[in-house]
C-alpha cells in the first residue's frame, strides 16, 4: 500500500501552459481494428463540427482567460480528411482563444490517401508544423487486411510530397503483430520506413479491441489470434534495428531523432495539464480529468454560446447541457500519485525524482517504498541518481510494473 502520508500536493497548474488537442471524428473509411471515436459516412455533419468546434475553443479561451499553449495535436479520426479551409478557420479561433507559444509544436495526423501538395502547403500555411502519419505497414496485403485505403507506394509518395512541401518534422506509425504477418514483412517494413528518413517512429502491436469487425474475424476463425511471443520479438528487432539507424527510443512504443521527441505526448507522460476539445475527447486541468460526450452529432446540438460562468472552476460551466463535457473525475493526491507513476514510468527517462519531489512533497521511495523493492528484486526497474526506471525486461513488461502502482502488481513467487 502506497504511505500518502506525508505529500504536499502541488499539482502543476493549467496558467504555466497546456497541450490542446483537438479530436476530428472523421474518415473516409473506418479500418477493421479500430475502436477510436470515429465514423466513416458522416461526412453531412462536418460543417456543423467545425462550427461546434469553434464556439468550444472560444468558450475554453474565456474560461480558462487565455491559457498559453505550448502544444496543439488534430487527431482522430482523420484531420487530413476535413476541408483545408476548415482546418485554417480552427487554427485562426484556436489563436484568437489561447496564447499559443511561438515555438508550439503543432501536429496534425494525415492519412496518406489525403496528401497532395496543394493540401501539404496549405497545412503548412495554416501553421501546422509537425506531421503524424499513418502508414501502419509498408505491404500492400497486410495493409488491405488492415482495411487501409492507402497503398505502401502511395504512403511512400505521400511522405515524400510532405518533405518537398517543407514538412521538416515527420513522424510515421507502423502496428505489429498481425495476422499472418511474417518477420520477413516486418523487417521489409522496418527498412522501408527507415528509409525515408523520418524524424520520428511510432510502432503499436496490434490489439483486438471488442466489438469491432477484426474481433469478430478472429473469433470466427478467419484470422488466428495475434501470437504474443512473435509480436515480443518483432519489438526486439524494431528496437535493435532503429537504434542501429540514429533513433532513440524514449517510450515504450516511440523512437525519434535527436531533440525531436513528440512535445505534445511527453505532456501526457510527464502528467501535466493538456485540454481536449471535440467529441469524446480528454482532458485533465484544474484538478479533474473529465471527458466529452461521443456523440458528434450531439457534440454539435450541444455546444454553442449557452455556457454560463459557473463559480471559479471552468469545468464546471462545460458539462452538460450547457456545455460537452459529461464524465468529470476530481484528481485526490492518491490518484495523481498512481498516474504520475504509471505514465512516467513509460518514458525512458522514466520518473525524474527532481519533478516528483516538487509534485508530491516527498520521494517516490517514501510512497512506494515496499512495491519499488519489490521490483527492483525483480529486475523490472532500475533507480539512478536522476530516476526510476523500466529496465530492459520491465519495458517488455510494463503493465505488470504499472500495476504495482495502483495496488494490482505482481506477486513475488511468480
Ligand atoms: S484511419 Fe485511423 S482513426 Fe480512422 S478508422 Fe482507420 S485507424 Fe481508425
Amino acid at each position: 500500500m502506497p504511505n500518502l502520508a506525508q505529500i504536499q500536493h502541488n499539482p502543476p497548474n493549467y496558467r504555466s501552459g497546456i497541450g490542446l488537442y483537438l479530436h476530428v471524428p472523421f474518415c473516409q473509411t473506418k479500418c477493421p481494428y479500430c475502436d477510436f471515436n470515429t465514423y466513416a459516412g458522416i461526412e453531412d455533419q462536418i460543417s456543423g463540427y467545425v462550427v461546434s468546434l469553434q464556439d468550444e475553443l472560444r468558450g475554453w479561451g474565456t474560461l480558462l482567460s487565455r491559457p498559453p499553449v505550448k502544444t496543439i495535436f488534430l487527431g482522430g479520426g482523420t484531420p487530413s480528411y476535413l476541408p483545408t479551409s476548415d482546418l485554417e478557420d480552427v487554427q485562426k479561433t484556436i489563436r484568437s482563444s489561447f496564447e499559443v507559444s511561438p515555438t508550439a509544436e503543432i501536429t496534425m495526423e494525415c492519412n496518406p490517401g489525403d496528401v497532395t501538395a496543394e493540401k501539404a502547403a496549405s497545412w503548412l500555411e495554416s501553421g501546422v508544423n509537425r506531421i503524424s502519419m499513418g502508414v501502419q505497414s509498408f505491404d500492400d496485403g497486410l495493409l488491405s487486411l488492415l482495411g487501409r485505403r492507402h497503398t505502401a507506394l502511395e504512403a511512400k509518395q505521400a511522405f515524400r510530397t510532405l518533405r518537398d512541401a517543407g514538412f521538416r518534422n515527420h513522424s510515421i506509425d507502423l502496428i505489429y503483430g498481425l495476422p499472418y504477418q511474417s518477420p520477413e514483412q516486418w523487417s521489409h517494413t522496418l527498412d522501408e520506413a527507415i528509409g525515408l528518413e523520418p524524424d520520428h517512429i511510432s510502432l503499436y502491436s496490434l490489439q483486438i479491441e471488442k466489438g469491432t469487425p477484426l474481433a469478430v474475424d478472429v473469433a470466427t476463425g478467419k484470422y488466428p489470434i495475434p501470437d504474443d511471443d512473435l509480436a515480443a520479438d518483432m519489438y526486439e528487432e524494431a528496437q535493435r534495428r532503429l537504434s542501429e539507424n540514429g533513433f532513440t527510443q524514449y517510450e515504450i512504443s516511440n523512437w525519434s531523432k535527436p531533440n525531436l521527441e513528440s512535445q505534445h505526448n511527453l505532456i501526457y507522460w510527464l502528467n501535466e495539464p493538456y485540454l481536449g476539445v471535440g467529441p469524446g475527447a480528454h482532458s485533465w486541468l484544474a484538478g479533474q480529468r473529465f471527458a466529452n460526450l461521443k456523440s458528434p452529432r450531439r457534440y454539435v446540438t450541444v455546444v454553442g454560446k449557452n455556457y454560463e460562468v459557473i463559480g471559479p472552476d471552468p469545468v464546471a460551466s462545460m458539462r452538460t447541457p450547457a456545455g460537452p463535457v459529461e464524465d468529470v473525475d476530481i484528481t485526490t493526491p492518491a490518484i495523481d500519485v498512481a498516474e504520475t507513476m504509471m505514465m512516467g514510468m513509460r518514458l525512458n527517462q522514466g520518473v525524474s525524482h527532481k519533478r516528483f519531489e516538487k509534485r508530491f512533497g516527498v520521494g517516490a521511495n517514501i510512497i512506494f517504498p515496499d512495491e519499488i523493492k519489490r521490483l527492483l528484486n525483480l529486475g523490472l526497474v532500475e533507480v539512478t541518481n536522476e530516476a526510476l526506471m523500466l529496465s530492459e525486461r520491465g519495458r517488455l513488461l510494463g503493465n505488470e510494473v504499472f500495476a504495482e502502482f495502483i495496488g494490482d502488481g505482481p506477486d513475488e513467487e511468480d
